[in-house]
């Protein structure tokens, strides 16, 4: 996860924290190539800017370098503030009087369904009782695929043979419902681009089964357009968190170090492979050192 940055992260932080003394200078000279480094990992300039200048402020103002371990302090300054950077505790999904909804949105491909399919056996591994409502009617095979995986892990799919999105996920809530389930995930349309239309569908089905939780799902391997498309859908869809998707692949990082200081958003959850089971719950402390090794 996140290899190239991780290594260069790594070797400068290696470098600093072996340092016996340290200076203005030596702090300054880190934080050029932690700067590249972020940089190269796609993450957003702004972020990179402020996130650098944080860090830099701190080292030289807080009396760090008198001291004996001034390397290792700032070694883990810039760990908190990368984790910082990446949220605070707040990964919990809301739940209220049953059936909790969560509404699912992103674009085509940004493994939307995959991850509704996760999030299902997740939670009744905590205990709840799930169902998946289908409501992404542009692609027909994506109805099929969410009851394939509902198959494999055992939960309820609602299917609804409708053209319109929001009666397939009103009605689908209510059988849910009927059922005695708590918990409903709704998977919705997603498209190759934010575009009017998607987002007008996905409104009116928010309207429709009005959500407790709107979830993002955001593909990490497209960098900081992922933190774009963040961006288009806060501007119509208020969310509540993101999931980022195919952390297991060579994403460079940038999604997941900005997307927290654009949207003001929490990442939830990181799915981090094919696999059903392949679902975190999203702690930005040990994501940081992970990167930090
Ligand atoms: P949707 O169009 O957003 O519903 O996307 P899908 O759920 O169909 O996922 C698109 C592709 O990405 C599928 O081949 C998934 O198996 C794959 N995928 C989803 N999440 C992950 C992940 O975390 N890691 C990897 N490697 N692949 C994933």
């Amino acid at each position: 996860m996140f290899d190239t940055l991780s290594d260069r992260l790594q070797l400068t932080l290696g470098d600093l924290g072996r340092a016996k003394r340290l200076d203005e200078d030596a702090v300054n000279k880190a934080m050029r190539e932690i700067r590249l480094a972020l940089l190269e990992a796609d993450v957003n300039f702004q972020v990179v800017k402020d996130f650098v200048a944080g860090v830099k402020a701190a080292a030289l103002g807080e009396d760090i370098l008198k001291g004996l371990d001034a390397g290792q302090q700032v070694v883990k300054l810039v760990h908190d503030r990368l984790a910082e950077l990446m949220g605070s505790g707040d990964s919990k999904l809301a739940f209220g009087r049953p059936p909790t909804v969560i509404l699912m949105t992103g674009l085509q491909g940004s493994g939307k369904t995959t991850t509704s399919a996760k999030l299902a056996l997740h939670l009744r591994r905590q205990g709840k009782r799930p169902g998946l409502v289908a409501a992404d009617l542009q692609r027909p095979a994506a109805i099929d695929q969410l009851e394939q995986l509902g198959r494999q892990i055992a939960i309820p799919v609602y299917r609804t043979d409708t053209s319109d999105p929001v009666r397939a996920a009103a009605e689908g809530l209510e059988r849910a419902k009927g059922d005695g389930l708590d918990v409903v995930i709704v998977d919705t349309a997603g498209r190759l681009h934010v575009d009017e239309a998607l987002m007008d569908e996905l409104a009116r089905v928010r309207d429709a089964v009005k959500p407790l939780n709107v979830l993002l799902v955001l593909d990490a391997m497209t960098g900081q357009e992922a933190v774009n498309v963040a961006e288009a859908f806060q501007r119509r869809i208020a969310f509540d968190g993101v999931v980022l998707t195919k952390l297991d692949g060579d994403a460079r990082g940038g999604a997941a170090l900005s997307v927290k200081a654009i949207t003001g958003k929490p990442i939830k959850f990181a799915s981090v492979g094919e696999k059903l089971d392949q679902l975190e719950v999203f702690h930005p402390d040990r994501m940081a050192s992970r990167i930090l090794g």
